[in-house]
C-alpha cells in the first residue's frame, strides 16, 4: 500500500446525491449493468488515449497493449475493472467523479417524480454511468493516473456513496484507471468468474479492445498457485467494420446502448460501407425515445467520428443536419486526417458530400420504418415529430422526402393524434381534388370545431389540423407535395376548384350579388377593423367567420414574432358572412342603425373568438352583448 498525501474529504454535488439515491433504489432489477457502464468508460478512456498519443507518443509509456481487465476476489468480495487508458488527474477525478457535467442535469432532476417506476425509466434515458457502481457496491475505490503525469501523481478516490468522497494523492506506476468495487453483502454473486464472463459477453462483446478475465485454473495439490493467466472474453473488433450479415441484432442493440447512453433498444439502424471516391463506414440508429434535452441548445448532437478505426471526436455535428440531431451512431472515415478538428470539418467539402449521403440514409431508414413498422413509427413521430418538422426549412434538397415522413392530425380522426401521412391523405382525396387542405390553430379543440371546416364537412373533404407551434412556419416552407399544393382553409378567397359544381358556383354568384347592399352596410359599420367584407361560401352553420388575407401572417406566426419582441406588420382580417343564417337575415332586416352596428360588431368579435384570437376590446363586446340580452328579455 502506498503512502497517501494531501488527503481530503469532499461532498458530492447535490444532483449526484439525488442520482445516487435514486439509482440505488430504482435499478435493482437490472443490477448487472454496472459492469457495462464501467467497461464503457474504460473503453472511452482507451479511445481518448489512443487519439492523444498520435501527437504525444510518449504517453503510451512503452506501448503495452491497450486493454481492459476484469477480475474478482471471492473472499474479499470485490470486483476490479482496470484499464490502461487516459486516466485521471486529481482535478479530473474531483470533477468527473463528483459532479454530473451533462448539460440539462438540473432539468432532468426536475422531471423526477418520486415514483420509482417512472423515475427508473427516466434514469435510463439519462444514462447512469460511473455512479452505477453503487448499485452493487457499498464502497468504491478508484486508483488512477493521467497519461503524461508522473507516477507520483496518482490518485486514490474512495466513497461509500453517501454524500461524500475522499481523495488523496498516491503513487501509481501504471497509467490508467483501476476501479475496485466492494460488493454489498447481498451482491457477492458478482464476485464470480462465470457470472462476470457472461455479463461481459452479453453487454460488451462489441467493445473494440480486448477485455480480459483471469483464466480459470486450479492449483495442483501441494504446489504454489501458478502465475495468473488472462484470457480475452469478448470479440474485440469494432462492430461497424464487420460484415452486416455476421452481426446479430443483439450486437447492434448493445452497441447502440454503449454509444447512445441509452437503456432501451433502438427503433431501427442502418449499417453501411461506402467504397469508391470516398471511403467510410457508418452505423446510424434511431432511438426509441427522445432524450430529455432534445430542445436544449447545448445538448449533445451528432455522431461519433472515427478515422481509420481511431476515435477522434464525439458529437461531430457536421455530418447530419440539425433536424436529425437525435440520430446516434458512428462514422468511420478513411479519407479524413487523424488530426482533423471541428473547424476543419465545417469547411471540408468531403464532409458535405458525406453529410448529404448520411442524411439520405437516415431518411430512407425512417421511410422503411414507417412502411414496415407503422406502430413503431407512430411512437417515433410522437417523440421526434416536432424536430422532423424543422426539416423542410433546413434541408431544401430533401423537402419532398421529409414531407412524406410528416404525420398530421386531420378531420378524419377524432382524437387529434398525428397519424395521417400526406400520401394517405391524397390516396383518399375526393375525385377532382387537387389541393391539400389544412387549418392551423392553437389547440386541437379549437381547430376541430372551427367554422372554417363547415363547408369541408358538408362536402366530405378531409382537412389536416395543425396545432403545433411550429406548424404555420413549417407550412410556409411546404408549397406542394406530389404536385399538389397546400391550401390554408382560413386564408384568402377559398376556391374549391372542381369540388364546387357549376351550379353551386352560379348560385354563389347570384347570392353575392343580392347581398351587395348588406356587404356595404357591414363595411361601413365595422370600418377599420376589417380589410374586406364578403359573402362566404365556407359556412353552413355559423353566421360569420374571419379569413386571413392571402399574404398576411397567420395567428401562430404573429404570436411567435410578438413573443420574440419583433414588430408585427398590421394586418386586418376579411369578414365573411353566411347569408342563409338567421342572425344574418335579422341583421339584413335591421332598421335601427345602432342595433345594426352592435350586432355586426358582436358577429365580428364572435368570429375572432371562434378563431382562437383575443378581442381588442373585450369590454365593448360584453357591453354590446348584454344590451342585446336585456332587450331580448323585456
Ligand atoms: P460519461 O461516460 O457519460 O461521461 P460517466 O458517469 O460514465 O459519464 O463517467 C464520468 C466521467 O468520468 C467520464 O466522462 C470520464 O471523464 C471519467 N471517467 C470515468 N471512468 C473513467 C476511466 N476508466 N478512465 C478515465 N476517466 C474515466
Ligand atoms: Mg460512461
Amino acid at each position: 500500500m502506498s503512502v497517501e498525501t494531501q488527503k481530503e474529504t469532499l461532498g458530492f454535488q447535490t444532483e449526484v446525491k439525488q442520482l445516487l439515491h435514486l439509482m440505488i433504489h430504482s435499478l435493482y432489477s437490472n443490477k448487472e449493468i454496472f459492469l457495462r457502464e464501467l467497461i464503457s468508460n474504460a473503453s472511452d478512456a482507451v479511445d481518448k488515449l489512443r487519439f492523444e498519443a498520435l501527437s504525444k507518443p510518449e504517453w503510451l509509456e512503452g506501448g503495452a497493449e491497450l486493454k481492459i481487465r476484469v477480475s474478482f476476489d471471492k473472499d474479499a468480495k470485490t470486483v476490479t475493472i482496470e484499464d490502461n487508458g487516459i486516466g485521471m488527474s486529481r482535478e479530473d477525478a474531483i470533477t468527473h467523479l463528483g459532479t454530473i457535467a451533462k448539460s440539462g442535469t438540473a432539468d432532468f432532476m426536475k422531471n423526477l417524480t418520486g415514483d420509482q417506476k417512472k423515475d427508473s425509466h427516466l434514469i435510463g434515458q439519462f444514462g447512469v454511468g460511473f455512479y452505477s457502481a453503487f448499485i452493487v457496491a457499498d464502497q468504491v475505490e478508484v486508483f488512477t493516473r493521467r497519461a503524461g503525469l508522473d507516477a507520483s501523481e496518482g490518485v486514490h478516490w474512495a466513497s461509500k456513496g453517501e454524500g461524500e468522497f475522499e481523495i488523496a494523492t498516491v503513487d501509481k506506476a501504471e497509467r490508467g484507471t483501476r476501479i475496485v468495487l466492494h460488493l454489498k453483502d447481498a451482491e457477492d454473486e458478482f464476485a464470480d468468474g462465470w457470472r462476470l464472463r457472461n455479463i461481459v459477453k452479453k453487454y460488451s462483446d462489441h467493445i473494440a479492445l480486448p477485455i480480459e478475465l483471469p483464466k480459470e485454473q486450479a492449483a495442483a495439490e501441494g504446489e504454489e498457485a501458478p502465475a495468473q493467466e488472462w484470457e480475452v472474453v469478448n470479440r474485440a473488433s469494432a462492430l461497424w467494420t464487420r460484415p452486416r450479415t455476421e452481426i446479430k441484432d443483439e450486437e447492434y442493440q448493445e452497441f447502440y446502448k454503449h454509444i447512445g447512453h441509452d437503456y432501451e433498444n433502438p427503433l431501427s439502424w442502418s449499417h453501411n460501407k461506402v467504397e469508391g471516391k470516398l471511403e467510410y463506414s457508418s452505423l446510424l440508429y434511431v432511438p426509441a425515445r427522445a432524450p430529455f434535452d432534445l430542445y436544449q441548445r447545448e445538448a449533445p448532437k451528432g455522431l461519433k467520428l472515427y478515422v481509420q478505426r481511431v476515435f477522434v471526436m464525439d458529437q461531430a455535428e457536421s455530418f447530419l443536419p440539425l433536424y436529425l440531431r437525435f440520430i446516434k451512431g458512428v462514422v468511420d472515415s478513411n479519407d479524413l486526417s487523424l488530426n482533423v478538428s471541428r473547424e476543419i470539418l465545417q469547411k471540408d467539402p468531403i464532409i458535405d458530400s458525406m453529410k448529404s449521403a448520411l442524411t439520405k440514409r437516415v431518411l430512407d431508414m425512417l421511410e422503411k420504418l414507417a412502411k414496415n413498422e407503422p406502430e413503431q413509427y407512430k411512437g417515433f413521430w410522437k417523440n421526434f415529430g416536432q424536430v422532423m418538422k424543422e426539416g423542410p426549412a433546413e434541408d431544401f434538397a430533401n423537402k419532398e422526402k421529409i414531407a412524406g415522413l410528416l404525420r398530421f392530425a386531420s378531420t378524419q380522426g377524432d382524437d387529434g393524434e398525428q397519424v395521417v401521412s400526406l400520401a394517405e391523405y391524397l390516396a383518399r382525396a375526393k375525385e377532382g381534388q387537387d389541393k391539400i387542405y389544412y387549418l392551423t390553430g392553437e389547440t386541437y379543440a379549437q381547430v376541430k370545431n372551427s367554422p372554417h371546416l363547415e363547408v369541408f364537412r358538408k362536402k366530405g373533404i378531409e382537412v389536416l389540423l395543425l396545432t403545433d407551434r411550429i406548424d404555420e412556419w413549417l407550412m410556409s416552407y411546404l408549397n406542394e407535395f406530389d404536385g399538389k399544393s397546400f391550401v390554408d382553409v382560413a386564408r384568402g378567397d377559398l376556391d374549391l376548384g372542381n369540388l364546387d359544381s357549376e351550379e353551386e358556383k352560379k348560385e354563389a354568384e347570384e347570392v353575392a350579388k343580392s347581398k351587395e347592399g348588406l356587404v356595404e352596410r357591414i363595411k361601413a359599420s365595422l370600418g377599420d377593423a376589417v380589410s374586406e367584407v364578403r359573402v362566404s361560401h365556407r359556412l353552413t352553420d355559423s353566421p360569420a367567420i374571419l379569413a386571413i388575407g392571402e399574404q398576411d401572417l397567420g395567428m401562430q406566426m404573429r404570436q411567435i414574432l410578438e413573443a420574440s419582441g419583433q414588430k408585427v406588420p398590421d394586418s386586418k382580417p376579411i369578414f365573411e358572412f353566411n347569408p342563409a343564417h338567421p342572425l344574418i337575415e335579422k341583421l339584413d332586416g335591421e332598421q335601427s342603425e345602432e342595433r345594426f352596428g352592435d350586432l355586426s360588431h358582436i358577429l365580428f368579435d364572435q368570429a375572432a373568438l371562434a378563431a382562437g384570437d383575443s378581442l381588442k376590446d373585450p369590454a365593448a363586446y360584453v357591453r354590446r352583448l348584454n344590451k342585446l340580452l336585456v332587450e331580448l328579455s323585456v
